[in-house]
């Protein structure tokens, strides 16, 4: 699930300069063994808001590449939805079945409130909904809570919409139509968002080809949709127009590339492309239409931007139905640039990052 990208530079200030990220906390405390890092990416555009990852690296060089690739992810996620946000992330190192206890979040949870809401946390890999209480013990600055205590609840249903739409704009893209009525589609990756997806997908008529690592949640959303199940690697081989990575990242990559027989891409999965600059222009090589997945999986943190600027899910979900037309925009200036979509995306969300910060630039 975590890909650790090939280190250019190993030194602490290489690595946070190649980015340019604003700020870089480490945390440590001898009494609990925390030890963590925190990384901000850019503010220009508001607080830094990204999820908190508990994994075992396996080393610190490790992690300090995650939480940088991963909190500059989330400024270019926010900057291209149009969102208030900057972009950053946390990582504790650890195993998070055998190293988590309360004393440690709570602690990590003062780290984070130590920034004075520069950085607002949230759920990640390797945590739970009780963890993130007891890192809100310490700290106002959590979003992303259960509905009972007042946060925006799960992000999956909004994701999945999100997803739903930049799909329906790739297949626009595509076919000339955003119709996906009798299209074949198949998801990798049936959980959260991808369970979601299939409610969307099947009130339109494609016909779902699905896996899942988890045989019995395979077969059930299978036999709910009327999909086709297929083992967990015969997904890339499969006769379908649209593959849709809802699980893993880097699963485009140069096994892959040759079995995708399809005309779009476009799931939730984060880092689709394992490497964006070989990966990007080889899908436009084959005439496969790429939705960018930190554009079309944004809803999940618009729905966590509606609790920080107190707006209703409703508001989340009109301000999601917006990737549909976002996707289309990037889709049609990547070509005309003659560029690849992620790329088009990534430079759309710097050159907002740019505009705005010159409007803050006076007082
Ligand atoms: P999830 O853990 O609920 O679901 C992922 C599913 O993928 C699981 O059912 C798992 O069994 C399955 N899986 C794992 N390895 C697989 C493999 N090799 N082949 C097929 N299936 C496999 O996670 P989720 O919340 O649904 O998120 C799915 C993806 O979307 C992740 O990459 C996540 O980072 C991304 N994402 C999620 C959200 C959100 O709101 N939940 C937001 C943005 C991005």
């Amino acid at each position: 699930m975590i890909e650790i990208q090939e280190l250019t530079d190993t030194s602490v200030f290489g690595q946070i300069a190649e980015h340019q990220h604003e700020q870089v906390v480490f945390c440590h405390d001898h009494e609990t063994g925390l030890r963590a890092i925190i990384g901000i990416h850019n503010t220009v555009l508001g607080p830094a808001l990204g999820g908190t990852r508990m994994w075992q690296y396996a080393s610190d060089a490790e992690a300090l590449n995650d939480v940088l690739r991963l909190s500059r992810g989330m400024s270019y996620k926010a900057a291209i939805s149009g969102l208030n946000l900057g972009g950053g992330k946390a990582v504790i190192i650890g195993d998070a079945k055998t190293q988590k206890n309360e004393a440690l979040l709570r602690k990590f949870g003062r780290f984070v409130q130590n920034l004075n809401g520069k950085y607002i946390t949230a759920e990640d890999v390797g945590m739970t909904t009780k963890d993130m209480e007891y890192i809100h013990m310490e700290t106002k600055h959590v979003a992303g809570l259960p509905e009972s205590m007042g946060g925006s609840g799960d992000p999956s249903p909004v994701t999945a919409y999100g997803t739903y739409m930049g799909m329906k704009a790739a297949a626009k893209k595509a076919f000339g139509s955003d119709s996906l009525a009798g299209k074949r589609i198949a998801v990798q990756g049936v959980g959260h968002v991808g369970g979601y997806l299939l409610e969307h997908l099947a009130k339109e008529g494609a016909k779902i080809i699905l896996t899942d690592y988890y045989e019995d949640r395979k077969l059930e959303m299978a036999a709910k949709y009327k999909a086709i199940a297929v083992d967990i690697d015969e997904i890339y081989d499969q006769d379908m127009d649209i593959y849709s990575p809802c699980a893993l990242g880097a699963t485009i990559n140069d096994d892959t590339l040759s079995r995708l027989k399809c005309r779009v891409i476009a799931g939730s999965a984060n880092n689709q492309l394992k490497n964006e600059d070989i990966h990007g222009p080889a899908l436009v090589d084959r005439g496969i239409v790429y939705a960018p997945d930190f554009l079309i999986n944004a809803g999940g943190l618009i729905n966590v931007y509606s609790e920080v600027v107190g707006t209703s899910r409703q508001a989340a979900l009109n301000q999601t139905e917006k990737i549909y037309d976002f996707t289309l925009q990037v889709l049609n200036k990547a070509e005309q640039e003659g560029s690849h979509p992620q790329k088009a995306a990534i430079r759309q969300a710097e050159e907002r990052i740019a505009a705005i910060g010159k409007v803050k630039s006076t007082y």
